[in-house]
C-alpha cells in the first residue's frame, strides 16, 4: 500500500494511493495513525487536487554515509569500517513538490539519491531476525549536501542540516522488497544517479541493528541509506527527482532563500 500524507482546504490527512496512472491517482483518507491499526474511510480525493506533505512527521532521520563503494571511492573516501552515521534534523524535511533552498554559505550544493526506510514501531537493540517486524515501508529520499561546506566543516550539521536539505517522499509504500531496486536522480530531466540497493555495502538489517544498538527509534523516525555513484551539482533553478523502482517519484525544485 501507498499511503501518503497531504493537506486539502487546511486540514491535513493521510491517504491510501489509488491507481497506476500518475495522472489520475487518488487518495482514500485514512481514519486514524497509519502505523497502528486502521481503516480507510472510503471517501476518495483526487492526488492532483491536494498538496502533498512529507509521508512522515520524523522524530529524528538518521543518516547513513558512505554506503555505497563506488560513491565513497568517486569523493577520495574509503568505505569505513563502521557505518558513518549522522543526524538531519526534522526541520530539514520537505515533501515531494516542496523547494529546496540553496543556502547562504555553500557554493556546491549536491544531490544524493536515497532509499529511506520508515521504522513503524517504537524499537531498541532490534536483533537482525526481527527488523522486518519494526519498519513500516520505504520512501525516496534525497540527502542534499553542501559539499564545500561538508568538506570545510568537521562535523556535518550544517552541511547537510540546512532547512530544506531533506526531501521526503512522495509517499510512503509498506510492501517493496527493498533489497535490489532501482534508484535513480536526475536533474531537469537529465540522468545524474542510477544505482541499485543491492550494491549497498550495509543492508537495511544492518543498518538497524548497529542504529538501534545506540537509540530508540520511534514511529515515523527514518534511516537513509546512503547514496550511489555519480551525486553533482545543484543550481537555482533545476528541478532534481529522484525515481526508486516500486514507490514513485520525488520531485523537488531549487530556489534561492527568499
Ligand atoms: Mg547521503
Amino acid at each position: 500500500m501507498r499511503i501518503a500524507r497531504f493537506s486539502i482546504d487546511g486540514n491535513v490527512a493521510f491517504g491510501a494511493v489509488e491507481g497506476q496512472d500518475p495522472d489520475s491517482l487518488v487518495l482514500d483518507i485514512i481514519k486514524g495513525i497509519p502505523y497502528t491499526d486502521f481503516e480507510l474511510s472510503g471517501t476518495k480525493v483526487p492526488l492532483s487536487k491536494v498538496r502533498l506533505l512529507p509521508p512522515v512527521l520524523p522524530n529524528k532521520v538518521v543518516a547513513i554515509g558512505r554506503n555505497y563503494a563506488e560513491h565513497a571511492a568517486e569523493l577520495g573516501n574509503e568505505v569505513p569500517e563502521v557505518p558513518v552515521a549522522f543526524f538531519k534534523p526534522t526541520t530539514s524535511v520537505i515533501g515531494s513538490g516542496d523547494a529546496i533552498e540553496y543556502p547562504s554559505f555553500s557554493n556546491e550544493l549536491h544531490h544524493e539519491a536515497e532509499l529511506a526506510v520508515v521504522i513503524g514501531r517504537m524499537c531498541r537493540e532490534v536483533p537482525r531476525e526481527r527488523v522486518k517486524d519494526v519498519v513500516f515501508g520505504y520512501t525516496c529520499a534525497n540527502d542534499v549536501t553542501a559539499r564545500d561546506v561538508q568538506q570545510r566543516e568537521k562535523q556535518w550539521a550544517r552541511a547537510k542540516g540546512f532547512d530544506t536539505s531533506c526531501p521526503l517522499g512522495p509517499w510512503v509504500e509498506t510492501e517493496l522488497d527493498p533489497t535490489d531496486v532501482t534508484i535513480q536522480c536526475t536533474v531537469n530531466g537529465e540522468q545524474r544517479q542510477l544505482g541499485r540497493t543491492s550494491d549497498m555495502v550495509r543492508s537495511i538489517e544492518d543498518l538497524v541493528v548497529h542504529i538501534t544498538e545506540a537509540m530508540t527509534l520511534l514511529p515515523g523516525d527514518v534511516i537513509l541509506t546512503g547514496t550511489p555513484a555519480g551525486v553533482g551539482p545543484l543550481n537555482v533553478g533545476d528541478e532534481v527527482a529522484v525515481t526508486i523502482e516500486g514507490i514513485g517519484t520525488l520531485t523537488n525544485k531549487v530556489i534561492k532563500r527568499g
